[in-house]
């Protein structure tokens, strides 16, 4: 069994050890009932990922003695995701997987037909936080305050845009990607379950970098679409090849 691994928001560092607070210490000590001398695998996002031991095994505390550093820090690649929220499970889902998929951060954007505008920012922080730990990611996705399409769209900095387009009229997406070189840093949109505006098209159509593509000949979810996209883009110009 892989050993118990945690984000800690704590300094990460040769000098030996890391204090546990209440929550994790709970869930290390009741909930997967580890105990003084067991191995876990700790990482912040800065430091790179650390294998440690248990010194000290409390109710409410607890302190672990790091011994070695097992990966140095890396950053994903530079995609992130522009994402209309959509119902909550499903919202979840989408931040989830994209955080499995090594997105680097997470934009929500508020468009004409979104169906939800209360995002729970702290609770979709603690999915990616789960999903980090259990995929083996050594950082957290930022995820942004939820901005209006069209101001996102306005200060647009010339940034590749892949617009997810459920018109179906672009190319699909491989063929789209082809040319681009590994490493090119690429925002994905995604629009809500009612699909982009018309105006917001056109808003979208008339960014230079705006790059329209097809994901297949049948209309997928907004969830689905992203964890596509997402997929495609990894492929082709992320950490996959
Ligand atoms: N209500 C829209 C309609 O019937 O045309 C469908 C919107 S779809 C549920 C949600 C989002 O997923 C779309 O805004 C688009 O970004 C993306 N999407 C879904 N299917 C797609 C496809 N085949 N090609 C490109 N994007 C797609």
């Amino acid at each position: 069994m892989s050993t118990v691994r945690l984000f800690l928001d704590t300094p990460l560092g040769a000098d030996g050890s890391a204090a546990l607070e209440r929550e994790h210490a709970h869930y290390l000590f009741n909930v997967m009932r580890l105990g003084a001398g067991d191995t876990v695998t700790v990482f912040n996002g800065k430091d790179g990922e650390w294998s440690a031991t248990v010194a000290e095994a409390g109710k409410k505390r607890g302190l672990l003695s790091l011994t070695a550093q097992t990966r140095p820090q890396s950053e994903p690649p530079d995609i992130e995701l522009l994402f209309a929220p959509i119902k909550k499970a499903r919202t979840d889902f989408i931040v989830e997987k994209a955080c499995e998929l090594g997105c680097r951060r997470l934009r929500p954007v508020f468009t004409r037909y979104t169906n939800s505008e209360r995002l729970n920012l702290p609770r979709l922080r603690a999915h990616m936080v789960e999903a980090a730990e259990q995929c083996g990611g050594l950082s957290i996705p930022t995820l942004d305050d939820p901005l209006k399409l069209r101001d996102v769209l306005a200060g647009w900095t010339g940034r590749l845009l892949i617009f997810c387009n459920e018109a179906r009229t672009a190319p699909e997406i491989s063929t789209a990607l082809a040319g681009l070189d590994r490493g090119t840093p690429v925002s994905i949109l995604v629009g809500p379950e009612g699909g982009f505006a018309p105006e917001e098209m056109k808003a979208i159509q008339a960014i230079d970098s705006a790059l329209p593509v097809s994901l297949g000949p049948r209309i997928l979810r907004a969830d689905t679409a992203a964890v596509s996209a997402i997929t495609m883009v990894q492929s082709k110009l992320g950490d996959w090849g």
